[in-house]
């Protein structure tokens, strides 16, 4: 007798209701106008309502009211979003897709028996070393010398790649060069030599951001200074959250909040400052993450307040003098968790227009997802590759040698695209290019 598999169609009963679980009443806000179809990247791409904001929001209305089960089917579909916001950015009706999103996953992930492999080995992966401040320290340190030995050159000349599976290939591939200095959280890192600071301001120094762009935390920190700020990056700092948050570990999300929490208002700070959008969106929602916790609520709301992008934070002020010309052409792209959840669009671009000499010209579509979407190009690179090509096709046509951005995952995502179609040019943050304009200007020591 052959071996009859279990359907595809168990329900998981009763559970999709649980803590933490999507209320019905926020997906019912949706009144299904349609307005969000076109936003959205993969809905463009495929053309299915199962794949738009819509189609999704139907079905977590449908499994909260127990009408269908968690079928591999329906966690697929949820599973392909990209978590962008763009839908959410453009909803009349004030849907928090975002959330509703999160919450959902973290209803499949809570199971397990449903939930696709790639959640199941991200919240492994996740809490294993970004939970962990010093276990990552020692995967960095193994991936350096994996990649400083020659092995790595070895093994991408070899056929042998080919066997790993395929989302650990997809990283590889992605791997950015380990820095031989990371960025160390240590306390005060700089100061105005020339009288007592203006602000004093935190700098949330994120998980991998020391390791593979220390450059842009020591640039912000310079600029930051510049500014009239006294600058302390709090050692006792963890990782964010928003990539447990993306994968339905909210469990852990919330764990990493409440610390971050401690340590940044220890510190007494009139600002928290990041250069990542994606950091950015889950500290400015740590409020929303904790309101039910009564020992937490007002404090994680108090923190958001506090937390700015370094864009945002920098034109907010008169910009200190001594730019020097940069003749460069560049265009600006958008990171999603920067403008579509938190809203800053102008902030760049000024900043990018205040450097002499810098040309900015706009790409068509720059609110785009350029399909890096946190883990999201290492789960999904046939859909990443997609937004990539139309991303790497706006950015030719504009003719710029740099394309400016303000977050990890998108730079990682446009240097990766830089290289697979041939263009010339680099990738940089916002705040590197200030900077360079600044120390341009400075007088040789
Ligand atoms: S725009 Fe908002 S209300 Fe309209 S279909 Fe999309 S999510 Fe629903
Ligand atoms: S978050 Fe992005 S990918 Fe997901 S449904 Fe909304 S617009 Fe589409």
């Amino acid at each position: 007798m052959s071996k009859v598999s279990e359907p595809e169609t168990t329900p998981i009963q009763g559970r999709f209701g649980g803590p933490d679980g999507p209320a019905l009443q926020d997906i019912l806000r949706c009144v299904h106008c349609g307005l969000c179809l076109n936003h959205c990247p993969t809905y463009r791409e495929l053309g299915l309502e199962t794949e738009s904001p819509r189609g999704r929001l139907y079905l977590m209305r449908a499994l909260s009211q127990g009408r269908i089960p968690v079928s591999q089917s329906v966690v697929r579909h949820l599973d392909l979003c990209l978590q962008c916001r763009n839908c959410e950015a453009v909803c009349p009706s004030g849907v928090r897709y975002g959330q509703l999103m999160e919450e959902s996953r973290a209803q499949i992930l809570r199971d397990g028996r449903r939930a696709p492999a790639s959640w199941l080995a991200s919240r492994f992966v996740l809490r294993l070393f970004f939970s962990n401040p010093q276990r990552l320290r020692h995967l960095m340190a193994t991936l350096r010398l994996y990649q400083r030995s020659g092995f790595q050159g070895l093994l991408r000349r070899s056929r042998h790649l080919s066997v790993l599976p395929g989302p650990w290939r997809n990283l590889e591939q992605l791997l950015p060069p380990i820095s031989a200095h990371p960025f160390t959280a240590r306390g005060v890192v700089g100061s105005p030599a020339d009288g007592p600071p203006r602000f004093r301001v935190a700098l949330l120094s994120g998980c991998m951001m020391p390791y593979i762009y220390d450059r842009v935390h020591e640039a912000t920190v310079r600029v930051l200074v510049r500014h009239g700020c006294e600058v302390v990056v709090p050692s006792e700092q963890v990782c964010c959250g928003a990539l447990h948050l993306h994968s339905g570990d909210r469990q852990e999300a919330k764990r990493l909040a409440r610390r971050n929490i401690d340590v940044f208002l220890a510190e007494n700070v009139d600002a928290i400052i990041t250069n990542v959008a994606g950091c950015g969106a889950a500290t400015k929602e740590y409020g929303e993450l904790l309101k039910d916790d009564p020992r937490y609520a007002e404090r994680a709301t108090r923190f958001s307040a506090l937390v700015k992008d370094v864009t945002e934070f920098l034109a907010d002020l008169p910009l200190s003098d001594g730019l020097s010309p940069l003749h460069q052409v560049v265009t600006y792209q958008d990171p999603c968790h920067l403008l579509h959840v938190q809203g800053v669009k102008s902030q760049p671009r000024a900043l990018l227009q205040a450097i002499p000499g810098l040309e900015l010209v706009e790409m068509s579509h720059p609110d785009q997802c350029c399909g890096s979407g946190g883990l999201y190009n290492i789960i999904h690179p046939r859909m990443a590759d997609r937004l990539l090509r139309h991303k790497m096709r706006d950015v030719a046509a504009t003719g710029a040698h740099v394309i400016a951005t303000a977050n990890v995952g998108c730079a990682l995502q446009l240097e990766a695209g830089l290289r697979r179609y041939g263009l010339a040019g680099r990738v940089a943050h916002v705040v590197e290019l200030l900077d360079e304009s600044y120390r341009n200007a400075a007088p040789a020591d």
